[in-house]
C-alpha cells in the first residue's frame, strides 16, 4: 500500500527522562500476547508485503500461559491484559479468560480490533463477560470507512464490523470501553476532535496513542521515514481544544487499569460521560512509572516495548514440574535488564509484543 503523505516537521530532540524502576515489586501489569497472528495489517503494526508468523507448534499452550500468569500473581502482579496479534483469533480464548480470572487478578482486560466481537449475534462478547473478563479496549483509528480500510491494510473488513463489535461489547456489559486511536500524521490526525466528541455521548475513554516506530511495518518501511508519522500529543490536545474548548484534567487514579495515559475530559455543563487519554511514549516517555512486563506468544518475557530486557521462559516452562520459583526469578531478571533509556526505534513489531 502506498500512502501519499506530507512530510511533517522533524520531531524535537527527544527529552531526557528518568530510568524506570528495576524491581519486580514495581510491576503491577502483565500483558499476555496470545498469538502473533491477526486478520488486519495495520500500517503502523505490520508490513503489508507479508508477515512471517511463528509456527503454531511454537505458540505457548493455555497451560503455559496460566503458569506464567500464576507466577506473576505470586510475585505481586495485580492486573492482566490479554492482547495479540489479535487475541480473538485464539480458539481457546474463552477458556483462557476463565482460567486467568480464577487466579483472582484485580483487573482482567483485553485489547482487540473488535471484529470478532460482533459476529454470531455478539456471542463471543457475552461468553467473555461470563468467563470473567472485566474490561475491553477496542482499537479504532478512523471514523471514515475509506481511511479505516487504508490504515487497517485493506483486508476486506469494514468500519461497520468494528461498530458491530463495539455494540456487542456494550450489550454484553462492557459499557466503559476504551478506544485506542493511533494517531498518524497526515492520515487520521484531523479526525481527533471527532473522536473526542464521542466522549460527550458515551462512557468511553478515547485514548490517543503517539505512533511508535517498532519493528517492520508499512510505516517503518516508508520512504518518508518512520518518524515523520509521529504527532506530538500536545498538538493533538491543541487541535481538540481549538474545536471543543479547554480540556479538564482528571486524576489518573479515577480511571480503571494502571496505564500510562494522561486523562482529561471535555468541559460541558452537567455530566460528561467519557474521558480522553493521551499516551505520549515518544514525546514524553514515561519509563519512570513503568509498571509492566509483557509475555510474547512464544514465551519471551519483555520488560520494554522498544528494546532489551528479553528473557526466554520456555525452557523453564517445559523442563520443570514446578516452574514457579524459577519463573519468578526470571521475571526479576527481566525487570533488572531493562534498557537504561529506551531507544527511539523499537526492534520488534507490536504484533509480536502485544503493546
Ligand atoms: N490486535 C489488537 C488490537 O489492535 O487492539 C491487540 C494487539 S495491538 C498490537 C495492541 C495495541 O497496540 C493496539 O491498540 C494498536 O493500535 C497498538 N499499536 C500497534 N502498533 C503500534 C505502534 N507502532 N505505535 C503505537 N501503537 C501501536
Ligand atoms: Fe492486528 Fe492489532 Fe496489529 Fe492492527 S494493531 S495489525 S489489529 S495486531
Amino acid at each position: 500500500m502506498s500512502l501519499a503523505l506530507p512530510i511533517l516537521d522533524d520531531l524535537p530532540q527527544r527529552p531526557k527522562f528518568a530510568q524506570g524502576p528495576r524491581s519486580l515489586s514495581a510491576v503491577k501489569l502483565l500483558r499476555l500476547s496470545l498469538t502473533d497472528r491477526c486478520n488486519l495489517r495495520c500500517v503502523y503494526c505490520m508490513p503489508d508485503d507479508g508477515v512471517t508468523f511463528y509456527d503454531h507448534a511454537d505458540l505457548l499452550s493455555a497451560d503455559d500461559i496460566v503458569a506464567v500468569a500464576a507466577a506473576a500473581r505470586e510475585a505481586g502482579v495485580t492486573h492482566f491484559k490479554i492482547t495479540g496479534g489479535e487475541p480473538t483469533l485464539r480458539k481457546d480464548l474463552v477458556e483462557l479468560v476463565r482460567r486467568l480470572a480464577a487466579l483472582g487478578p484485580e483487573d482482567l482486560s483485553m485489547t482487540t480490533n473488535g471484529l470478532r466481537l460482533g459476529q454470531r449475534g455478539g456471542q463471543l462478547a457475552h461468553e467473555l463477560r461470563e468467563a470473567g473478563l472485566d474490561r475491553i479496549t477496542v482499537s479504532l483509528d478512523s471514523l471514515d470507512p475509506q481511511t479505516f480500510g487504508k490504515i487497517s491494510g485493506d483486508r476486506g473488513f469494514t468500519l461497520e464490523q468494528v461498530w458491530a463489535g463495539i455494540n456487542a461489547a456494550t450489550q454484553a456489559g462492557f459499557e466503559k470501553l476504551k478506544l485506542n486511536v493511533v494517531v498518524i500524521g497526515g492520515v487520521n490526525d484531523h479526525e481527533t476532535p471527532d473522536f473526542a466528541a464521542l466522549t460527550l455521548e458515551h462512557p468511553w475513554t478515547v485514548r490517543f496513542i503517539e505512533y511508535m516506530p517498532l519493528g517492520e511495518s508499512t510505516l517503518t518501511q516508508s520512504l518518508l521515514g518512520a518518524n515523520t508519522f509521529t504527532v506530538d500529543n500536545q498538538q493533538i490536545i491543541q487541535r481538540i481544544e481549538a474545536q471543543h474548548g479547554p480540556l479538564v484534567s482528571v486524576h489518573r487514579d479515577r480511571e480503571p487499569g494502571v496505564g500510562p495515559a494522561q486523562v482529561y475530559r471535555l468541559d460541558r455543563p452537567g455530566v460528561v460521560p467519557g474521558r480522553l487519554g493521551f499516551i505520549s511514549a515518544m514525546s514524553q516517555p514515561f519509563c519512570e512509572t513503568c509498571n509492566r512486563l509483557r509475555l510474547t506468544a512464544r514465551g519471551e518475557l519483555r520488560a520494554c516495548l522498544f528494546d532489551g530486557g528479553e528473557v526466554d521462559l520456555l525452557p523453564t516452562l517445559r523442563s520443570n514440574d514446578d516452574p514457579q520459583p524459577d519463573l519468578i526469578q526470571l521475571m526479576a531478571r527481566c525487570v533488572a535488564e531493562k534498557p537504561e533509556t529506551h531507544s527511539p526505534r523499537g526492534n520488534r513489531a507490536m504484533s509480536q509484543l502485544g503493546g
